[in-house]
């Protein structure tokens, strides 16, 4: 090797990381907060096992509403909730009551059945939302809760990583998979990180603060970058102030998920029942949540027919 390499010819080198998608996520409106839906996207429904990612972007008022969202049930999916600015409390049929700030992590998982509320507090908030897919050895059994307030970090050279799920160079997660997968919060400087990956997963480079460069690809903040498997690292390139980023990963799911409202399964029957559970109170499946929030209203499936 002659002479040092420049982050701009690293950068070269990395332009053969073939087959990166780059997606634009959808803005919407959800429990008051201003949202990027950046999975599922148009053609992709799963990343691994994580089949939901929104952003919950900064209020554009001056005085905006804190986050409300009264007890709703899910089933099928874990939640992974994580914050990037100000605070929120988590209640659960399990009668957990948990409050999460930037850095900490709350994985909920369904199961057969569970019911949550959040409340965030009056200040900005910002974070990310997520869901990560059961699979059938555990998507029929028990219901859980984990907050975990501290987080394995992983030094990547030009930054550090935070792992909230599975594992990331020698750091591991202490939460429960139940499917192989891999979440972080990846913080960098300017320059290129060669980010560790398993060459059986597939990954997706979600930006939180700046922008990204995933191989040749720009990634804006709001977008999604999917990354195929057969990598032994991911190449992130970051310009001037640095960024920050999600990394999901996994081993692709390999099964079709029906996803609707806040439900996960495999056929819209099972959907279909959870839903009916839900309208019809069945406490044996979903439980009450202490809240003084209301209780949030199932929607009928649109496959449904009322007779
Ligand atoms: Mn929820």
């Amino acid at each position: 090797m002659s002479g040092p390499i420049e982050p701009k010819d690293a950068a070269c080198q990395d332009e053969d990381l073939a087959g990166v998608e780059v997606r634009e996520g959808r803005q919407a409106s959800v429990g008051g907060m201003r949202i990027a839906r950046v999975l599922p996207t148009k053609g992709r429904r799963t990343v691994g096992a994580w089949c939901f990612t929104d952003l919950i972007l900064p209020s554009d008022g001056l005085d905006p509403d804190p986050m409300e969202v009264g007890p709703h049930p899910h089933i099928g999916l874990a939640t992974v909730t994580w914050l990037l600015d100000g605070e929120a409390v988590h209640s659960d049929s399990l009668g957990s009551e948990q409050v999460i700030r930037p850095g900490q992590l709350n994985l909920m998982t369904a199961g057969h059945g569970i019911a949550h509320a959040e409340l965030g507090a009056p200040a900005p908030l910002r974070g990310v939302q997520m869901w990560i897919a059961q699979p059938e050895e555990t998507r029929h059994g028990g219901s859980a809760f984990e907050h975990h307030a501290d987080l394995p970090r992983v030094d990547l050279g030009t930054g550090e990583a935070a792992v909230l799920a599975g594992s990331l160079g020698d750091a591991t997660s202490p939460a429960r998979t139940d499917t192989a997968l891999v979440g972080a919060e990846v913080t960098l400087r300017a320059g290129v990180a060669r980010i560790p990956a398993v060459d059986t997963f597939e990954y997706a480079v979600i930006p939180l603060d700046g922008t990204v460069k995933v191989g040749a690809d720009i990634v804006e903040h709001g977008w999604l970058a999917l990354v195929p498997p057969g990598q032994s690292r991911v190449p992130v390139e970051v310009a001037g102030d640095g960024a920050r980023f999600m990394l999901l990963g996994g081993e692709p799911l390999g099964e079709p998920v029906v996803m609707w409202w806040n439900f996960v399964g495999r056929s819209r029957d099972e959907i279909t029942q959870a839903w009916r559970a839900w309208q019809d109170h069945d406490d044996d499946r979903f439980g009450p949540v202490a809240s003084r929030l209301a209780r949030m209203d199932a929607p009928a499936p649109p496959w449904h027919r009322t007779r």
